[in-house]
């Protein structure tokens, strides 16, 4: 089947395969990769090697370190205020512009003085703020935003204005390696892996060193980025097994795709298909995000009523077409259409939008 899941989410084809070829016993090794130590030489070069791959992809100097830490997206919530904001008597801005910003808000209140610059909540979450929307005072301890709300299928097309003595900080997880950035306009960006760059237990920080020095060594040692950035991402036992899938994802867009800029004409093309299909349904399908920032990774509309969402969702199942339905906070479809979801899939879920608004609209 073509799985439009969220997350954990759709991984490449050929990279499974290498890691069923490669599960019992990993090439070179005399044990699998899952009963093999952190410290062991075979790991130490797969998790180098995982960086390596990740650095050069998305063109990452040295100024930065590259971690590989637990606890999902959802505890940078939290790690992100507690490193730049406790005990500071800064504020930190914030952009809200879907669910996981929400969620982001809510946990940096517990660690200091937030300012929400921009909230889209009025407007059920469905765009991204213009420049000159809203301000960001010169000396706010950092700028919040998300790149890609998984929920609500809205992305900023690139990032958001923000003064230069201020360090920039996006939540990347489901728009993470889509497209090419500039990384030396961030202080910090930070993805799960379950999306975009491997299996669920991994979450890539990427930081600009100046920035460790800020963490208080009174915080819990797990939650010091400098901890994990002086131990090379071994403070304690890093997630080997997704940080090995999350190297080979790596590649396979290096190699197998060719770099960034063509996942995103890809990217593009893919999700041009549906929002097509949407705009020419005449209005049977109603888009949730407004055009300039709809998500090249999440596409969200509804239908016209409930009894059709339910056929839709079940006559697309019907067709090898799962995990459709939309967030319940939002409603209708949800077709998540992340880097590894071959074009075939996208295509043949346009077909069907086509067919079902033909035959029921
Ligand atoms: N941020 C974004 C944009 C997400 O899409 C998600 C999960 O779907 C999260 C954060 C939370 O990730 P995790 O479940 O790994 O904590």
């Amino acid at each position: 089947a073509f799985n439009f899941s969220a997350g954990p989410a759709v991984l490449p084809v050929s990279v499974l395969q290498e890691v069923q070829d490669e599960l019992l016993c990993l090439p070179g090794a005399r044990t699998s990769l899952m009963e093999m130590s952190h410290r062991e030489k075979e790991f130490i070069e797969i998790l180098h090697d995982a960086e390596n791959s990740l650095r050069s992809l998305m063109g990452i100097s040295d100024d930065y370190a590259v971690l590989f830490l637990q606890g999902g997206a959802a505890l940078q919530f939290s790690m992100i205020p507690a490193n730049l904001l406790r005990g500071t008597d800064k504020t930190a801005a914030y952009i809200q512009t879907g669910t996981w910003g929400k969620k982001a808000i809510g946990e940096a209140k517990k660690e200091g003085k937030i300012n929400v610059v921009y909230d889209a909540a009025t407007s059920n979450f469905n765009h991204v703020p213009a420049a000159g929307d809203y301000q960001v005072a010169d000396d706010a301890a950092y700028l919040y935003y998300c790149s890609n709300e998984t929920i609500q299928g809205v992305q900023f097309q690139s990032e958001p204005e923000c003064p230069s003595s201020v360090p920039l900080i996006s939540d990347a997880s489901s728009d993470f390696l889509c497209r090419p950035l500039d990384i030396n306009k961030y202080g910090l960006l930070y993805a799960c892996a379950q999306k975009n760059a491997g299996p669920a237990g991994v979450t890539a920080v990427i930081i600009r060193r100046d920035l460790l020095d800020r963490g208080s060594d009174q915080l819990p040692g797990y939650l010091n980025y400098k901890n994990h950035a002086e131990n090379d991402s071994e403070w304690n036992t890093p997630p080997t097994f997704a940080i090995y899938v999350l190297g080979k994802v790596a590649r396979w867009l290096t190699n197998d795709i060719g770099g960034l800029d063509a996942m995103e004409k890809i990217n593009r093309e893919k999700s041009q298909l549906l929002y097509s299909a949407i705009d020419e349904s005449d209005g049977f399908y109603a888009s949730h995000a407004k055009p300039d920032c709809r998500s090249t990774m999440n596409v969200t509309f509804n239908l016209p009523n409930d009894e059709l969402l339910t056929a839709f969702i079940k006559g697309a199942a019907e067709n090898d077409l799962v995990n459709l339905k939309g967030h319940r906070s939002v409603g209708g479809i949800r077709a998540s259409i992340y880097n590894a979801m071959p074009r075939e899939g996208v295509e043949c879920l346009a077909n069907f939008m086509k067919d079902f608004a033909s035959k029921n609209g």
